[in-house]
């Protein structure tokens, strides 16, 4: 008698998407990669899209099924305030920063370097999120720490070091470190002047002086990181501080983690609650600048929350088509029946418009030291794009699981991790309604930034009469002051498919480029995903957009 049970025949599944380069199968990311400025990259992606589509992403299943665990104190009663994490975690941790993910462009800060870095960052938030959130608080923390030089020389060379090293002690002995952000406190997360921890000087007050820290923030997470920027209220108002996990005596900084969440996602990470009881800090700029200096960081990670949306949304196109192309319903594959190529489309279209608006954003940062106009178009371009891909990517990655039928609402496809992933960077470093707010008031502050963005959208003028006509209308709606915060989101939102429709028509393929045009800009569609136009050429919109492993 076989092994097999004779009722056991399994039928009709399809492979497991694995073994595959994920750059190398992303069409849109290498065009994308050479357009905005990076094309010396390529190697480096082609690398790390081959090491991503395998062992990887079993670490992302393993550092998820094995969350995180708090230590608060040792068996004796000493505290440790120290997390465990499963294996699994600190070998992504370890490729991460191992490919420059966390530092790329402030080691090697030529042209295109910040483009790059997205690149790379949205191959590996594709296979594991979680980990992305130290590895961009690392990254982020570098620009806004150079407002204080001498903290800047001795914290840089740590920060941006590749290696990774996850020992609990002072940063000083180690061989690289890991920087976290505390603003959020019980009271007030979006409201950050209404933070109650309190900063005392411990001598002469001032930039780079040292203070003392009480109090508490309510989300402070990665608290395995060695330093910390935080904000707390001195004498003068709110002000940035730079906060280590050890003392300069070698003893442990006053830092007690009291919980970690249990949250809905993102599960690998832990995000803790943190009290100050009276914590050794240095000042980070100018008291009472603590805003102004932080949203240094505040800026980079918010165009991390791009790239990490747009790299959940690719990931769900990537599993949804791939699905499809092995599954039969109806004496058909599920990828060549006419409705599900019309939900298939409209998903493809999304997720590359949230990609090439990444990398497009990405460039100004590169460009942004050199060229004022740049400069102000990250500043304005970051918040109107994660306003609007954060926005799309919940709804995107459930009608992708939904394509998946059954099998995708089951943990191992993957994709109810990335379901349960997909509104956090909605929420992350400005929710919705906060990041319209941020939008309107940069818009107040001076014409140069609006300036600076629709010069970007005109590059594309002529190229679709549907697209000229949308800008127009969009150029009248913003004279139009009346209830503005009130209309903020919807402002907002036509801004960012303005912006995205422009880089589809001027770079983009044809057919998208058509179809976002038809759809988002014209409205020639219903509400849900998978409502296009039937005169489309679906088969080619999905076919460029789906992975192939070998064989398969
Ligand atoms: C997993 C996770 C990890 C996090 N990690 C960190 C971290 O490491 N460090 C850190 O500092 N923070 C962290 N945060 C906190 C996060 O940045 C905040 O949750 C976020 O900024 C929102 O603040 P809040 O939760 O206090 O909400 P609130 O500020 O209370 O806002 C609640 C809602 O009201 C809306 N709102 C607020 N003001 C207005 C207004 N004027 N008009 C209209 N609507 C408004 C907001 O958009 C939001 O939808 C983390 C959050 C999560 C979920």
């Amino acid at each position: 008698m076989s092994d097999a049970m004779a009722t056991h025949e399994v039928l009709n599944q399809p492979p497991p998407l694995e073994g595959y380069n994920l750059f190398a199968a992303d069409a849109v990311l290498r065009a994308g990669l050479h357009r905005e400025g990076a094309a010396w990259a390529e190697e480096r992606l082609e690398r790390l899209g081959e090491i991503t589509g395998g062992e990887p992403l079993r670490w992302g299943v393993q550092a998820n099924t094995h969350p995180p665990i708090l230590r608060t104190h040792d068996r004796y009663g000493n505290r440790l305030d120290e997390v465990e994490f499963h294996p699994a975690w600190h070998e992504l941790m370890r490729l991460a920063v191992g490919h420059e993910l966390h530092a790329l462009p402030w080691r090697d800060p030529r042209p295109g370097a910040h483009v790059a870095r997205a690149a790379l960052f949205f191959l590996t938030s594709q296979v594991e999120a979680g980990h992305g959130c130290p590895i961009s608080m690392t990254y982020s923390a570098v620009p806004a720490l150079r407002a204080q030089p001498e903290l800047a020389a001795e914290w840089e060379p740590r920060l941006t070091s590749t290696e990774y090293d996850s020992r609990a002690m002072p940063a000083c002995h180690k061989r690289g470190a890991l920087c976290g952000m505390g603003m959020t406190e019980k009271q007030g997360g979006s409201d950050v002047r209404a933070n109650t921890t309190r900063a005392r000087a411990l001598g002469a007050r001032g930039p780079g002086a040292e203070y003392e820290l009480t109090g508490h923030k309510w989300f402070c997470s990665a608290p395995m990181c060695d330093v910390f920027l935080v904000l707390a209220q001195a004498e003068d108002g709110l002000s940035c501080f730079l906060l280590p996990r050890w003392r300069p005596d070698g003893t442990r900084n006053r830092f007690h983690i009291q919980r970690v969440k249990d949250k809905l996602g993102n599960r690998s990470n832990a995000s803790s609650e943190v009290e100050f009881d009276g914590a050794w800090a240095r000042l980070v700029g100018e008291e009472g600048r603590g805003v102004p200096t932080i949203i240094e960081m505040v800026n980079h990670t918010r165009l991390d929350c791009v790239i990490g949306s747009a790299a959940g949304m690719r990931q769900a196109v990537a599993q949804a088509t791939h699905h499809a192309a092995h599954r039969r319903a109806f004496g058909k594959l599920l990828i060549d029946q006419p409705l599900m190529q019309n939900v298939l489309a409209d998903l493809c279209v999304e997720s590359e418009a949230a990609t090439v608006a990444m990398l497009r954003l990405a460039r100004a940062y590169d460009e942004g030291p050199r060229d004022e106009g740049q400069r102000h178009f990250a500043r304005f371009a970051t918040a109107v794009t994660k306003y609007w891909v954060c926005k799309r990517a919940p709804a995107l990655v459930a009608e992708a699981l939904e394509c998946l039928g059954g099998n995708g609402y089951v943990e191992e496809s993957m994709m109810p991790r990335l379901y349960r992933e997909a509104p956090l960077n909605g929420i992350w470093e400005g929710s919705g309604n906060v990041i319209c707010l941020d939008v309107l008031r940069a818009m107040a502050r001076g014409p140069e930034v609006v300036d600076a963005f629709f010069a970007e959208i005109e590059l594309a003028r002529g190229g679709d009469r549907r697209l000229d006509a949308f800008v127009s209308r969009l150029r009248k709606d913003l004279g139009d002051f009346r209830a503005m915060e009130t209309r903020a989101r919807r402002v907002v939102e036509r801004m960012a498919v303005a912006f995205q429709g422009s880089l589809l028509v001027a770079h983009g393929d044809r057919a998208v480029a058509d179809v976002f045009c038809a759809t988002r800009l014209a409205d020639d569609r219903g509400v849900a995903f998978g409502t296009l136009p039937a005169s489309i050429d679906f088969a080619h919109i999905v076919d460029r957009a789906r992975p192939r492993p070998e064989g398969s």
